[in-house]
């Protein structure tokens, strides 16, 4: 509940020191328009003649009740509440301290309208627990303006680790939606675990919209945690699949390199191979060492790489596929960095040369090997 959640964030600020009963009691006070002759009679709800120490507790820890709400409402009054903030010798330390207490459930609040925001907060607060339907709109468009955050910057990922399918247990919902035309676009909601843990990517999941909506009405803390195994299951299998490519790259691209290192002149002999497709690749006229040399590693070693990485893959021990993907990747990444063709082609004989600790002259024949199987730099022709 707003309300009460908000007054727990600030009690620390407004009257550190205030035992609850008072500390309610102050609250109740800043908050209503109490005419002097009410006071300490029952018409004045902050008075003992209307709640109890006992009953104040228990509205603070569990809930504020409707009565209550309904007669603060009835005599609120907003200025008498911002002075208060204001005028009870607060620092600039405390008053900020209010504000960042109250960040969780509001934006732009700063020290100098924390008095105005706070009242607001507070309001709203009571005004949802005299009429809880205000309370259900407010979740809603909170959690779905989080979920639109959220997909901007995690979406994707979150849609691969779900399969495009709800994370929800039970629940089979695909996260797609396909038009006439076969386009497919992402259908989804980002739903956050756990509400106290911030909104990181270990404590998110994709869900779909019936999902979401249930879920961030209500939901029981076992449905919290079988849903917590469901990502945590995603995200081991994301971590498997992230260390299996990783070793797959390693060992295929090693063994190749080392294939070269260990390679006999004579067995090249026979194996001459017509680069035609370079000169659409790689600009002349600009560089001009770069064309040749590729054209002269591919001419000479195309054919014997090309053999190599077809026996390892027929022994299993090279993923073909996975490696041609993973070049290309980096080929792409470089490239949208605006780097120019040579910086690319070095920067990518420098990372198999980390990979696999070979000299660099070896890793040069292989991202050769690569330029005219198309996997790096494409066609300038076009
Ligand atoms: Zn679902």
């Amino acid at each position: 509940m707003l309300f009460n959640e908000v007054i727990h964030a600030v009690r620390p600020y407004l009257m550190k020191d205030a035992d609850v009963p008072n500390f309610m009691r102050n609250l109740i006070q800043m908050l209503c328009n109490i005419p002097e002759d009410e006071w300490y009679t029952k018409r004045d709800p902050s008075s003992e003649e209307s709640y109890k120490d006992g009953s104040l507790r228990k509205f603070y820890t569990k809930q504020l009740s409707k009565k209550l709400a309904k007669k603060i409402l009835s005599r609120l009054t907003r200025d008498n509440f911002i002075e208060s903030i204001y005028s009870c010798n607060r620092s600039d330390v405390v008053l900020d301290g209010l504000a960042q207490a109250i960040t969780p459930f509001t934006e732009g609040v700063t020290k100098d309208n924390v008095g105005e925001v706070l009242f607001d907060l507070l309001k709203r607060g009571l005004e949802e627990l005299v009429d809880p339907a205000l309370e259900i709109t407010r979740q809603k468009e909170e959690a779905q303006y989080k979920s639109n955050l959220l997909k901007g910057k995690y979406g994707s990922g979150l849609l691969e680790d779900c399969n495009n399918t709800c994370s929800m247990p039970g629940c089979s919902h695909h996260l797609q939606k396909f038009a006439d035309n076969g386009i497919s676009t992402p259908d989804y909601e980002v739903l956050i675990i756990n509400e106290r843990k911030g909104a990181s990517f270990s404590n998110i999941c994709a869900v779909c919209h019936d999902c979401f909506e249930k879920y961030i009405l209500k939901h029981s803390a076992s449905e919290r945690k079988e849903l917590q195994a469901v990502k945590d299951l995603q995200t081991g299998t994301r971590e498997a699949r992230k260390t299996l490519s990783e070793i797959n790259i390693d060992k295929g691209i090693e063994m190749v390199v080392e294939s070269l290192v260990n390679l006999k002149p004579s067995t090249l002999s026979s194996l001459n191979y017509e680069p035609t497709f370079i000169a659409n690749k790689i600009d002349e006229s600009k560089n001009l060492f770069l064309a040749d040399t590729v054209k002269l590693y591919v001419t000479k070693y195309f054919f014997y790489i090309k053999q190599t990485m077809q026996n390892l893959s027929r022994q299993k021990q090279y993923s073909d596929e996975l490696i041609r993907a993973e070049i290309k990747t980096i080929y792409n990444r470089l490239e949208a960095k605006g780097l120019s063709q040579l910086e690319i082609y070095e920067s990518m004989s420098k990372q198999i040369h980390n990979l696999t600790k070979q000299e660099l002259i070896y890793c040069n024949i292989v991202i050769c090997y690569f330029i005219q199987s198309c996997e790096v730099f494409h066609d300038i022709t076009k």
